[in-house]
């Protein structure tokens, strides 16, 4: 299947390419030229499958054409080792737990993924593949461990010192093997300008094969439908309607269970929750898009004020504000009504939602109210303990850490100072050749 660029449908590449190259020439984002449909024996057959498996059966749909079934089984199958159990809140409101992997957020499946797509499309390369990102924070984290022990990838995380948190830190500098974390005396802007240097620089580009493993690539797009297939089929009673609402900050988690809707899964409501960065709750009601700087909030992974991925939801309805409005509603909510939302279901149902989660718990909530014969499906795309402060200040009480961050808070932090000066950074990588 070919994919082409949201900003010219004629602009056409292989997946090969999309993956590898991430942004389109022209920089828009790509997106498939087909949005296949799965046949209705996969629906009839579902109940009895796995996770991995109906991973499987979505991927051969979708990367069938250009990854050869057995290879595409086995990265799949690699990439889809954990869990996302649907879990029962209260009444019709079910949480999508999409926090079971290695750093407890749902970016791990498309980080995942994407790994072993490029190791897959990289195979036959002679040199070793280097990965630079720069990271913020919780980027950082899923890549990284996305890619840790893939064989002919080094992944390289540039991050602003002291501008994470411990946990997030350790969460990348404690790796090891094919993961290096550089400490950049200076700020995530830097990061990112010395990352951005070093791609359009001639002598790296000569000694190394660089490649990005942004958010924004298709191969971490894509999987991230397979999850929303694995919420239905997890689904008890599948005579009623179904609404999902994702939690959303670049719109990525959107667009996925919008693809999924579009190859069949059937959903009748989608609902974009927010913190108090609204352009997309505002275009849907408006029908006008103003990008914005973003602000803070203790949902910090939605504090996006121009989703990136808002190109591909036009993309996907043909500019049609009144087509986008009627699949997908908006709700956004403020620092204080996430707060009371963590209290409130904790004392009511003695389930732990994280901010970010809980966003989307109040919309569908609120939708429900209206639309009783709906059955809810909110995503929880972060565990609660990689936000304990602001969750165990709501709950009034300190909850253990799971093992898994507490396996990441034991090890070492091993990183490498480096300044703001690319000429240090360009030393650093002609070393690596
Ligand atoms: C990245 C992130 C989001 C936002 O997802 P998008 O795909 O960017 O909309 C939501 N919650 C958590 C915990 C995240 O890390």
């Amino acid at each position: 299947m070919n994919y082409y660029s949201t900003k010219d449908k004629n602009l056409r590449v292989s997946l090969k390419e999309a993956v590898l190259h991430g942004l389109a020439e022209d920089k828009g984002l790509f997106m498939p030229v087909i949005i296949p449909v799965l046949p209705a024996t996969f629906f009839f057959e579902m109940s009895r499958k796995k996770f991995h498996e109906i991973a499987f059966e979505v991927a051969l749909v979708l990367f069938g054409e250009d990854i050869p079934k057995r290879e595409l089984k086995d990265l799949t199958f690699e990439a889809i080792n954990f869990e996302t159990p649907l879990v029962q809140v209260h009444d019709n409101i079910y949480s999508l737990e999409l926090f079971h992997g290695p750093t407890l957020a749902f970016k791990d499946i498309g980080a995942r993924y994407m790994a072993r797509m490029l190791k897959y499309f990289t195979k036959n390369y002679d040199r070793e593949i280097h990965v630079l990102v720069a990271t913020s924070g919780d980027t950082g984290s899923a890549v990284a461990n996305g890619f840790l022990g893939v064989p002919g990838i080094h992944v390289h995380i540039l991050y602003p010192k002291g501008q994470v948190s411990f946990l997030q830190e350790k969460q990348f500098t404690t790796l090891g093997e094919n993961i290096t974390a550089l400490e950049v005396e200076g700020s995530f802007d830097d990061c990112q300008r010395l990352v951005k240097e070093a791609f359009i620089n001639h002598e790296i580009n000569e000694k190394l094969t660089l490649t990005s493993a942004n958010s924004i690539n298709i191969a971490r797009l894509l999987p991230q439908s397979f999850y929303y297939f694995n919420a239905y089929r997890q689904l008890w009673d599948k005579s009623r309607k179904v609404t999902i609402s994702v939690p959303s900050g670049n719109f990525g988690n959107l667009t996925a269970g919008i693809i999924a809707q579009h190859m069949g899964l059937p959903v009748s409501q989608f609902i974009a929750s927010t913190n108090i960065n609204d352009v997309v709750p505002e275009y849907l009601t408006t029908g006008e898009y103003h990008p914005r700087p973003s602000l803070t909030t203790i949902a910090n992974a939605m504090d996006v004020g121009d989703p990136s991925n808002f190109a591909r939801i036009l993309a996907l309805y043909s500019n049609s504000h009144r087509k986008i409005a009627a699949d997908i509603l908006g709700y956004s909510y403020t620092d204080d009504e996430i707060r009371s939302a963590i209290t409130s279901v904790y004392r009511k149902y003695k389930y732990l939602l994280d901010p970010h989660g809980a966003t989307a718990y109040m919309a569908v909530n609120a939708f429900l109210e209206m639309n009783p014969d709906h059955t809810g499906i909110f995503l929880e795309t972060a565990h609660p303990a990689k936000f304990s402060d602001t969750v165990e200040e709501c709950i009034g009480k300190k909850f253990e850490i799971p093992k898994k961050l507490a396996g990441f808070i034991e090890k070492e932090k091993k990183s490498i100072p480096v300044s703001w000066k690319f000429e240090e950074f360009k030393e650093y990588l002609m070393n690596q050749a």
